[in-house]
């Protein structure tokens, strides 16, 4: 039995051409499991008896499970899923005014190793299905009040999007189509470490959800250094690859920046940061390094921050400076993985 969360609406499509139905069924049983949040094939009173015997045989309707909910004083809800092989992942729900946003995983794990992050220490379990990667936006909507809704999501949980390629593009159309999910593109975000290759790929997709790319430092001795997969992807590699990406009208990359104290946040890396950009559409992201215990970096001063920023800001960018949220319960950027770890 097949999961038909997560299943390609164009499989669907192809699929019940073979057993002879009107492909106009597709939309309504994307409507009732996206959109009513059926739970069984037998709700779908306007489909055919055959149809939905049809289903019934073929596929079933499956979230991950929420074993944990965590809240942070500041409101933001780490949610703990228990996936069928026991395996655990985090979602992290974060309030702002106006906006509730859903962070959500990829794999179980990362095999990317960035020495900063506690996602990387775990190595690669396994990829995440398409059903587990956009269940997670299910299952969590499906337990918040009406006015807690997700409006907004960012692909920036455990894992790298991009190295869990077909089952992040199948959940990311299912997330757009607005007979599936219906989650604007704009308010959906794909943070990835920069594997460039994927990157071209998935420029052709069609897909124009909002991308983050994590820099992480102006120089590849560094980079090199926090970010093994800049020895294949060199930084110049990389931005050239930025540089080529085809942008719509008034969008602009975001590039996500961990200062890390004495690493990369020196005045020197502002300045060649600026110059390094120059020229790309785009708008930074600076995020004091989160700790994690045995974590071999630390956070810099605030005022270290702050000239960061200031720096950026008279060449002219557009610089944010990420605020910690849920750091007290281990939900923020990084700081994925305790309770994987905690269970395994
Ligand atoms: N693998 C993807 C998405 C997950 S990481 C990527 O690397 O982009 C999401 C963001 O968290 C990245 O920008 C990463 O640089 C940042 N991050 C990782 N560990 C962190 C930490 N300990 N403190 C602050 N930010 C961290
Ligand atoms: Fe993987 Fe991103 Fe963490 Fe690097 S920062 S180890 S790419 S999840």
């Amino acid at each position: 039995m097949i999961n038909i969360i997560g299943y390609p609406e164009a499989r669907l499509a192809l699929l019940f051409s073979e057993w002879d139905e009107k492909t106009y069924h597709v939309r309504q049983v994307l409507n009732w499991i996206y959109h009513h949040g059926a739970e069984d094939f037998s709700v779908m009173t306007n489909l055919s008896k055959s149809l939905r015997a049809k289903l019934t045989d073929y596929f079933f309707i499956g979230f991950p499970r929420i074993e944990k909910k965590t809240v942070s004083k500041d409101g933001t809800t780490k949610y703990l899923f228990c996936l069928e092989d026991d395996s655990r992942i985090e979602s992290v729900w974060i309030p702002d005014t106006g906006r509730k946003t859903l962070c959500i995983s990829t794999q179980v794990g990362c095999r990317l190793a960035c020495t900063f992050c506690l996602t990387g220490t775990l190595g690669l379990r396994r990829n995440l299905t398409a059903a587990e990667f956009i269940g997670q936006y299910m299952a969590v909507n499906q337990v918040l009040p009406e006015e807690d809704r997700i409006t907004n999501v960012v692909i920036m949980g455990m894992g790298e999007p991009l190295d869990n390629y077909e089952p992040v593009v199948d959940g990311l159309r299912l997330m757009v189509s607005p007979e599936a999910m219906a989650i604007g593109n704009r308010r959906i975000t794909l943070s990835t470490s920069g594997l460039v290759d994927k990157l071209e790929k998935f420029q052709d997709e069609d897909i124009h959800v909002n991308l983050a790319v994590s820099l992480n430092a102006t120089e590849d001795s560094t980079r090199d250094a926090i970010m093994p997969i800049n020895k294949k992807y060199p930084i110049r590699v990389l931005l050239e690859r930025l540089r080529q990406y085809p942008l719509k009208k008034r969008r602009r990359i975001t590039f996500e920046y961990v200062l890390l104290k004495g690493v990369n946040d020196t005045p020197e890396d502002a300045v060649r940061l600026a110059k390094l950009l120059k020229g790309i559409p785009c708008k930074i992201n600076l995020i004091a390094f989160n700790g994690f215990e045995g974590a071999d970096h630390q956070s810099p001063s605030r005022a270290n921050v702050l000239d960061f920023q200031n720096y950026l800001i008279s060449k002219n960018y557009t610089v944010f400076i990420r605020k910690p949220r849920g750091d007290d319960v281990l939900g923020a950027c990084g700081q994925l993985a305790a309770e994987t770890l905690a269970v395994s």
